[in-house]
């Protein structure tokens, strides 16, 4: 997995009638800044946009790893389960799976960045 920015965009219109969506409220969620601006730019433009609050968020997208190091599977019944962790961290935060072989995966790994704080 790894940690990706994202923008959530919350476009209002003044009446449902004035909106391309038919309805007052509209959520999209962008991957880039350039989608933002597009997006920022069109409510501006929209003289029935009454608001158009926006948040950048930091997500977790991908899979979580399926084997620990040294093969062994996360799949299956309690036995071979790992146990789940999370470590607090300045990229947003790993997950932290730990086998029961005494393997310890962190993902998305640990850079050079970031300042892990297990909790
Ligand atoms: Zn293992
Ligand atoms: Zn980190």
């Amino acid at each position: 997995m790894e940690w990706r920015t994202r923008w959530h965009i919350t476009i209002r219109w003044d009446r449902a009638d004035n909106s391309p969506a038919g309805v007052t409220v509209i959520g999209r969620v962008v991957d880039s800044p350039a989608q933002l601006r597009h997006l920022v730019q069109r409510a501006r433009a929209d003289p029935h946009v009454v608001a158009f609050p926006h948040r950048q968020t930091r997500e977790l997208v991908g899979d979580e790893p399926t084997h620990c190091r040294s093969g062994h599977s996360y799949a299956g019944g309690s036995a071979t389960r790992p146990a789940r962790d999370w470590w607090t961290c300045s990229c947003g935060g790993h997950l932290v799976l730990r086998c029961l072989c005494g393997d310890v995966l962190a993902d998305p790994p640990v850079g050079p960045g970031c300042d892990v704080r297990e909790s």
